[in-house]
């Protein structure tokens, strides 16, 4: 199949490289030069723009930053929604707020483009191993028509309902990521502070009723999981800032709904703290340095 990628960041770059491996066409796009050259040498065709993207394509993926970053890529003068041909369905997988999808699909609908919000988890390992779970708000028909494309990247692709219910399946999650964290941050560094061994401390919790992903897989406190970004350093995994951006995606929509979100708040809170301090560029896992080096 003929398909245009644009953003080509540290998710979308193997993302769109799994497309190729798959025997897809690809013609990419990113504002990053670099980004677009090592795509063309695995056989990609780069393009001036998401307009020049889109010529001959039969399906349109975008894998942005932020709402702002979409909003510009679909409407620019060179943007998507200048280049795509009628009935070729476009697939956003950035993680936005569902009331941007339901408004990138409204105009994408006024031309006939059918459009799906399709956020991703499973962080870069799982973009180059092929492996994300792909979280999608669509028509049922055209879920049928776009699962395919996505098999080529993912392994769990599960219908959430209609547009906006991938990324409102997405913020839920990462709203329970970011509290459970801070919870373990929290239960860990106390342990730590009234002299319990925290190794013995974590394998307790791992068999009694704290047990979470946070605790059992991505143990914050250094050393309990030697696979975890805390025995590294917290360097490489899932940014700090990313959460904080995902977070405020969450008190966003539960503001707009008259929705209370305590916990959600009270998590975004502590991951600007721990931005403001220079650390956003850690693992989120680094929230364990509010409560540790304090
Ligand atoms: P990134 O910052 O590494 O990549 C974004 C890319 O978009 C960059 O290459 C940038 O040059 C490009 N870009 C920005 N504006 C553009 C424009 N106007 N035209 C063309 N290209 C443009 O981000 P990422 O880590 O790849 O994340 C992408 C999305 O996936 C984000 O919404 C993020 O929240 C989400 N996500 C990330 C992870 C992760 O672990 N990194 C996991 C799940 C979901």
């Amino acid at each position: 199949m003929n398909i245009a990628f644009i953003g080509l960041g540290n998710m979308g770059a193997p993302m769109a490289m799994n497309l190729l491996k798959a025997g897809h066409a690809l013609k990419v796009f990113d504002l990053n030069p670099a980004a677009m050259q090592a795509l063309a040498e695995a056989g990609a065709q780069a393009a001036l723009s998401p307009r020049a993207a889109c010529d001959g394509a039969e399906c349109v993926l975008t894998m942005l930053p932020a709402a702002a970053h979409v909003h510009s890529v679909l409407t620019a003068d060179e943007g998507v929604l200048a280049g795509i041909a009628p009935d070729v369905p476009l697939i956003d997988s950035s993680t936005i707020d569902p009331a941007s999808a339901q408004r990138f699909a409204e105009l994408a609908a006024r031309q006939g483009t059918p459009f799906a919000d399709a956020p991703v988890s499973g962080g870069t390992g799982g973009a180059a191993a092929g492996t994300l779970t792909f979280m999608v708000g669509a028509s049922p028909a055209l879920f049928e028509r776009i699962q395919p494309v996505l098999t080529a990247m993912g392994k769990h692709i599960v219908h959430c309902g209609g547009v906006g219910m991938g990324q409102t399946a997405k913020i839920c999650n990462n709203l329970v990521l970011g509290v459970s964290m801070a919870a373990v941050a929290e239960a860990m560094s106390l342990g730590a502070a009234l002299g319990i061994d925290t190794k013995i401390l974590a394998d307790i919790i791992n068999t009694s009723s704290g047990r979470c992903w946070s605790s059992d897989t991505y143990n914050p406190y250094p050393g309990i999981v030697e696979t975890a970004p805390a025995s590294r350093g917290y360097s490489g995994g899932f940014g700090a800032d990313l959460m904080l951006k995902d977070l405020g995606l969450a008190t966003g929509a539960a503001k707009s709904v008259h929705q209370p979100a305590f916990m959600g708040a009270l998590a975004e809170q502590l991951y600007q703290a721990l931005s403001q301090r220079g650390d956003g560029r850690l693992d989120f896992s680094a929230i364990i340095k509010l409560y540790r080096d304090a």
